[in-house]
């Protein structure tokens, strides 16, 4: 009865936090655009036009619009999936179609919530223990955000770069408080920040920047400290690998994706992670266990 109680939770707060990762994308978008403008770079026009009204909205007064007809969105409008579902994913007003977006994303950090407290590989005894789970489902959050915008634009906006990095410093050093062995901890951290965003890094140097870009680094050391362990930043890396194998090989034969496409690595590492942490140690024994 508690634990449905917990995960009926889980689901309902995981709907609202992705509504919220939604929204936050488009307003990153329409900023970006803006600063871009500004740089001078080039705007695709039509995008900007749509967008650029998300940019005006102050906090106080920061209610979604529809971005084909500014319909303000009610509080009706707002509720994370069945709003979409009622709606048939079109616009209240002028009926033309929201995207699919909006409630896969809700429906994805709902999914992480669910998945990450059921698999979650740590105790639950301690403040600190409780504390490294609200902050992984926090940084999801955040990964949930970059995962979209790499996806649709190939960019991973710096100050959601940020916010995982600094859910992953609070991380670290919860695990280096608790931990028995204090150097060892710490050596393990620096192995996972070197598996993840030091080799990016150099990686980065040698291209001069054309294999990867710097946000993937930046990805990397937030994505490091979560794990906050050299063996589970390696099968990160293993499984960002395997998996952008799976899906790119296949695309390369259709000729969906050409040799000189880019391959957004982000969206790779957030799901390497994401086995990394929740499946790692059964991967790591079922491994030892293979072993003559
Ligand atoms: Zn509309």
């Amino acid at each position: 009865m508690e634990q449905s109680i917990i995960y009926l939770a889980l689901i309902l707060t995981g709907l609202c936090f992705g509504s919220f990762a939604g929204a936050s994308v488009w307003r990153l978008r329409a900023r970006q655009l803006v600063e871009d403008q500004a740089d001078g770079e080039p705007v695709d026009a039509a995008e900007l036009k749509s967008l650029k009204k998300l940019t005006k909205t102050s906090i106080s007064n920061d209610r979604s619009q529809c971005l084909h007809c500014s319909y303000t969105l009610k509080w009706y409008d707002l509720i994370p999936l069945f709003s979409w579902l009622s709606l048939g994913g079109k616009c209240r007003k002028c009926r033309k179609p929201i995207g699919y977006m909006e409630p896969l994303i809700e429906l994805g950090v709902a999914a992480f919530f669910v998945l990450s407290y059921a698999y979650w590989p740590y105790p639950l005894t301690s403040g600190i223990d409780i504390a490294r789970l609200v902050l992984w489902l926090i940084a999801g959050i955040a990964l949930a955000i970059l995962f979209v915008y790499d996806i649709r634009w190939f960019l991973l906006p710096n100050n959601i770069n940020f916010t995982v990095i600094g859910v992953g410093v609070i991380n670290a050093a919860l695990v280096i408080i608790s931990a028995s062995d204090k150097p060892n901890a710490i050596i393990d951290i620096a192995g996972s920040i070197f598996i993840l965003s030091g080799l990016y890094w150099i990686l980065y140097i040698v291209s001069k920047g054309k294999w990867i870009g710097f946000g993937d680094i930046k990805l990397g050391l937030g994505l490091a400290l979560l794990a906050s362990s050299w063996k589970l930043a390696f099968i990160t890396l293993f499984a960002a690998n395997l998996i952008g194998c799976i899906v790119v090989i296949p695309a390369m034969i259709t000729g969906k994706l050409k040799r000189t496409s880019h391959v957004p690595f982000g969206p790779l590492l957030i799901i390497g992670l994401f086995v990394a942490v929740l499946a790692g140690s059964y991967l790591l024994n079922a491994y030892v266990n293979y072993l003559p």
